[in-house]
């Protein structure tokens, strides 16, 4: 009885509670004066009192007060703003990985912006040849500077690196074997995965070796009369250490040469200068790979090359002029806007000094340490009054990262803001600034939020802290 007389008491104050829920209208009658599209206005309208009847229905709460006009409006206001707001916006990367895949990797300079926005508002000649009056080929825009910059006899750009290896694959291979070594069958972020991509473009993935190591005589006995292509992919996001043993380049070019067979190289991140100028450890350029006499090339075009989405493909005329007439080509073309900006960043690589302090990926892994810890000195400075009682800070050492794959164990050298809230946890602090109108991304360690100021800009550095402030809910002092 007693159970049966609660449940009445409940379903009783549910009624009373769903008539408390003002009608629709009712309450767009409080909001019409607001300065937003009615569609916005109706749908947070109609969200906020879906969600506060299924609360009652769900019998998780059951105050009237929650239904009072006050209480609604704010809770409208947080959703209008939600939908008022861009839902692909900018952040502050404070993550210290500067080729980084969810933040978008590349920065472009503005010389690149500035053909971007160019081509974007005019008419161009994209696929419109100026000499002849005819219809022409939107990746002839790039070829020869490609060619002039790695010494490649021919070349194309496609949508991004992973459709330039698929491109390349079912052109080459399709219906026929690829040998790989087992230790480059590798996944990159966003579920690329060599051997998937393999059976996309209808090549079949012929592994050979182990996965520590690959010998020579482990290609040369896999060949037979189905063999299509030689394949070396880099093995980007992770490396083999210890008792290993990898078949170089020039090795199996010569194979290749020996069995009539092309040789292609994945890149991955193509780099056109050498990084050991960055500490960094020697990897061969884009420019050393083609010479060593690879018959194709794909690498990205922003990772660290600088430059926008894109894959490029290099190699000799007759494999990129077959590649150019496949018609799986028009289901991967590269838009105008990365063309323009893609362009805009080869031609800067002209100069390379200019290049090195110009594009921004190259810029940020040169930055000398002591301009970073500037910057963090900076943020300090502005944030140590406003934030006294709410956080302990201090700077420290931290190792930031190239990021898209690039040199996984390699760290350069950085300066951090370490943040330590005296009143929240750390994972709340971590959490809030990224739910900020400039939300920012750290990372947490020993208890700390580390800022890693490399990859935040000095014009940044009022938005990060403006966006603590905002957080920690005080006034900039
Ligand atoms: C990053 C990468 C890819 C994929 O390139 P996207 O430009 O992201 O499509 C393919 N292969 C290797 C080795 C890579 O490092």
């Amino acid at each position: 009885m007693a159970d049966q007389d609660e449940t009445k008491v409940h379903s009783a104050s549910v009624q009373e509670l769903l008539r408390a829920i003002p009608k629709v209208d009712e309450f767009l009658s409080w909001v019409d004066h607001m300065q937003a599209p009615v569609r916005f206005i109706k749908a947070a309208v109609r969200e906020v009192l879906n969600i506060e009847r299924e609360i009652i229905l769900g019998g998780r709460a059951g105050k009237l007060e929650e239904l009072g006009r006050e209480v609604l409006l704010a809770k409208f206001d947080k959703r209008l703003k939600g939908k008022l707001t861009p839902n692909f916006r900018t952040v502050i990367n404070a993550t210290g990985v500067i080729i980084h895949t969810n933040m978008g990797r590349s920065l472009l300079p503005r010389e690149a912006m500035d053909g971007l926005v160019k081509v974007g508002s005019r008419y161009s000649n994209l696929e419109f040849d100026l000499t002849t009056g005819k219809r022409g080929s939107r990746y002839s825009l790039v070829e020869d500077l490609l060619c002039e910059l790695t010494g490649a006899e021919a070349g194309l750009v496609v949508n991004n690196n992973a459709a330039a290896v698929l491109l390349a694959l079912d052109t080459l291979a399709k219906n026929r074997e690829v040998i790989v070594s087992r230790g480059q069958l590798v996944e990159i972020g966003g579920s690329f995965r060599i051997p998937e991509v393999m059976e996309k473009s209808g090549a079949f993935l012929r592994e050979v070796g182990a996965t520590n190591r690959t010998h020579l005589w482990d290609y040369e006995n896999a060949i037979n009369e189905q063999t299509s292509l030689l394949l070396k992919v880099h093995m980007s996001n992770y490396r083999i250490i210890g008792f290993t043993s990898e078949v170089t380049l020039p090795e199996m070019i010569e194979l290749g040469r020996k069995h009539n067979l092309p040789v292609m190289e994945d890149l991955g991140s193509g780099s056109l200068v050498d990084l050991t100028r960055f500490g960094l450890q020697k990897e061969p350029t884009v420019g050393e790979v083609v010479k060593a006499g690879v018959d194709v090339v794909t690498f990205s075009g922003d990772k660290l090359l600088g430059g926008p989405q894109a894959g490029l493909i290099l190699g000799k005329r007759d494999i990129i002029g077959r590649i150019k007439k496949n018609p799986l080509n028009r289901a991967l073309r590269i838009d105008k806007f990365t063309l323009a900006g893609l362009e805009a960043i080869l031609r800067l690589y002209f100069d390379e000094e200019k290049a090195l302090t110009v594009i921004p990926t190259l810029a940020l892994m040169g930055l000398p340490p002591a301009v970073i810890e500037r910057r963090a000195v900076r943020l300090i400075r502005r944030i140590r009054k406003s934030l006294a009682d709410c956080c302990e800070m201090s700077t420290v050492p931290v190792a930031s990262r190239v990021g898209g794959g690039a040199m996984p164990e390699q760290d350069l050298p950085s300066r951090a803001v370490a943040l330590r809230p005296v009143s929240m946890k750390v994972t709340e602090l971590e959490r809030k600034l990224r739910e900020t109108s400039m939300p920012v991304i750290g990372r947490i360690e020993n208890e700390a939020l580390l800022l890693d100021m490399r990859t935040v800009a000095d014009d940044e550095i009022p938005l990060l802290a403006a966006a603590l402030f905002d957080v920690f809910e005080v006034e900039e002092k």
